[in-house]
């Protein structure tokens, strides 16, 4: 026997759970690409977009995931042989650092390990060393979905203007976008990434750019520029095909459609960011009663205001994370996300992280039915663990109201 058989719960970070209105407004015949309803919907995406990075700044939408998005913003804001100055806080800020390294820019990594934030000071000490602006960019990811680490990008901003050095601020906001609080504007961010599989609740193949009229300006010398990667035609196409440089993702962009409205004009983005942030804290209570007493369990990042609120990284010992994982997927249907970047897939530690996600579509229902899914398992495993973490959860979400 065994009890998974009903609806499988994807708790990975990434693609996230897909509300069925979005797959339903995928399902539909080919549409025309010339012209008549997809190009007056896709109209309709630009000012979304606009309003879910809180920007008034240019978008464009590209056909790819992640390493897409990266790659694309790079090809807009940087000339070979240019620098980069990158904010690791993880697996994903390495990543960016090798997309831009590969790309022919020299990336600068300033590593802040695994369970800590972006220092603003040490961002501003190596601004303050370039004193002949050879740094053009400085790349930090809100989130780092490895490791679950949220920097502060309001003080980093803060920073860098402090030093007068005229780099751009590129954010990652793939993990967080649509989940934790993000305004481009109003925290003075030059260029921001996503991806559509995350908060965004659609499948992966989109990546999307935004980016500020300093970072258009800036582009201008930017050879790495290449015509499918240029934001330039597909921020400010005059005919339709040039916003996607070719045939449109017609039947993602329905799903996209839907989503925004969802997330947008049914929720609220700041109605969103309260779940999320409730939610995140049901899962750090729940984890604060499993590790109490147990030197075995633990979140990875130790201080809340450093936590990201779409996806939790973990440490459960001797393996039982990875047994845990196996357990839950197995013998209830929930897929917990596997450990990144903490050690390699060959190395015994691997074993030892988890990562839940509770990013897009996701309600208290689910994070509550996940936790106790998860101390179950732990029972039927033998982990040892601190007593009534689904109820402390249970708690966070009685204790939050309704907002
Ligand atoms: C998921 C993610 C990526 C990579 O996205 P892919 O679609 O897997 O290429 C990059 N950065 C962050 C912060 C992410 O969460």
């Amino acid at each position: 026997m065994s009890l998974a058989h009903g609806r499988q719960y994807l708790a990975i970070p990434g693609p996230s759970v897909m509300p069925d209105r979005v797959l339903a407004a995928m399902h539909r015949a080919a549409p025309n690409i010339y012209g008549g309803a997809l190009r007056d919907m896709t109209e309709s995406l630009f000012p979304d977009l606009r309003r879910v990075a809180r920007t008034t700044g240019h978008v464009a939408i590209y056909i790819c995931n992640g390493h897409g998005a990266w790659e694309a913003a790079n090809a807009n804001m940087f000339a070979r042989g240019d620098k980069a100055l990158v904010a690791a806080t993880g697996r994903f800020g390495i990543g960016w650092a090798d997309s831009a390294h590969r790309m022919g820019v020299e990336a600068e990594v300033l590593d802040f390990g695994l369970n800590t934030a972006a220092d603003p000071s040490r961002i501003a000490a190596a601004l303050e060393a370039d004193k002949g602006h050879d740094i053009r960019a400085v790349l930090v990811s809100h989130v780092d979905t490895a490791t679950s680490v949220r920097s502060d990008i309001p003080a980093i901003r803060a920073a860098m203007d402090a030093t007068g050095h005229p780099a751009l601020l590129a954010v990652d906001c793939i993990a967080s976008l649509g989940c934790d609080e993000f305004r481009m504007d109003d925290w003075g961010v030059d260029v921001m990434i996503a991806a559509s599989q995350k908060g965004l609740m659609t499948p992966p193949g989109l990546g999307f750019v935004w980016f500020s009229d300093k970072a258009l300006e800036a582009s201008r010398r930017a050879d790495l520029r290449t015509p499918y990667w240029d934001w330039q035609p597909r921020a400010f196409a005059e005919e339709y095909w040039q916003n996607f440089c070719g045939t449109a993702p017609t039947h993602h962009l329905y799903g996209l459609r839907e989503a925004l409205t969802m997330l947008l004009d049914e929720e609220g983005l700041e109605h969103a960011w309260a779940r999320h942030a409730t939610l995140a804290r049901a899962v750090w209570e729940a984890f604060g009663a499993w590790s109490a007493g147990e030197d075995g369990i633990a979140l990875n990042v130790a201080q809340s205001a450093q936590r990201s609120h779409a996806v939790t990284a973990a440490r459960i010992g001797s393996g039982g994370a990875e047994r845990l994982r196996t357990w839950c997927e197995e013998e209830a249907g929930l897929t917990l996300g596997i450990g990144l970047g903490m050690a390699l897939p060959s190395e015994a530690a691997f074993g030892d992280y988890l990562r839940v996600a509770h990013m897009g579509h996701v309600n208290a229902h689910m994070v509550l039915g996940a936790l106790t899914t998860m101390e179950a398992g732990m029972r039927a495993l033998g982990i040892p663990h601190g007593e009534g973490g689904a109820a402390a959860a249970a708690a966070a979400i009685a204790s939050a109201g309704s907002c």
